[in-house]
């Protein structure tokens, strides 16, 4: 079984991170993909980051029951911070079986050498790479016979720009799915 790690802070889920793992699932060779919620670093206590568990709940609740994709708490019990090498290895541990591959935006390409052990990731992982910036093909790692891109709509969305709207009393209706959305009012979350 082959799964694809889409990792994220998820602060909240939105549309945007959903269908670029769907669409990763059904356009590479993937047959399941997890979002793998990164837990809070307790040494940088950020402002408007709801707890790990919060955030956990709403990607299961925006997933709801997708067969292929899962929401995954793998980080919140390794060392903090989790660098994506030390989860890498902890998984292939725990599931040896299972060969797992990266999924990420095209924009991590250009920092990607600053990565702990990029090399050995590269190496021993594959990557599936979508396009988030416009001048993709001076993008550095493209051509290695590791990476992958797939293609996948192009949505100008952010938790940023969620965690803003809601702060400011309007509506996130359809950026979010509607069982987040509930969540979300039910909890008051990023209201004060
Ligand atoms: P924030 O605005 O709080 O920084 P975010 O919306 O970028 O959050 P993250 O949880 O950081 O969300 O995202 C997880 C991964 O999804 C990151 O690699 C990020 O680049 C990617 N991502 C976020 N939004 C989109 C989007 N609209 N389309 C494609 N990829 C996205």
């Amino acid at each position: 079984m082959k799964i694809g790690l889409f990792f994220g802070s998820f602060n909240p889920i939105h549309i945007g991170h959903l269908i670029i793992a769907e669409t990763a699932q059904s356009q590479t060779a993937l047959d399941r993909v997890w979002m793998v919620v990164s837990p809070q670093n307790p040494f940088k206590q950020k402002k408007n980051l709801l707890s790990e568990y919060n955030r956990l709940r709403m990607v299961e609740l925006g997933i709801g029951d997708s067969v292929h994709l899962q929401a995954s708490s793998i980080e919140f019990h390794l060392p903090k911070p989790s660098f994506t090498i030390d989860t890498l290895t902890h998984l292939k541990e725990k599931y040896p079986d299972y060969e797992f591959a990266l999924i990420m935006g095209s924009d991590n390409l250009e920092h990607f050498h600053k990565w702990k052990n990029y090399e050995a990731i590269l190496e021993y992982y594959h990557i599936y790479v979508y396009p988030r910036t416009k001048e993709i093909d001076k993008l550095p790692f493209l051509d290695h016979p590791n990476v992958e891109l797939f293609e996948a709509p192009f949505l100008d969305i952010s938790a940023t720009y969620i965690r803003e709207t809601i702060r400011e009393g309007y509506s996130v209706r359809y950026l979010v799915p509607d069982a987040v959305l509930d969540y979300l009012e039910a909890s008051r979350a990023y209201l004060d």
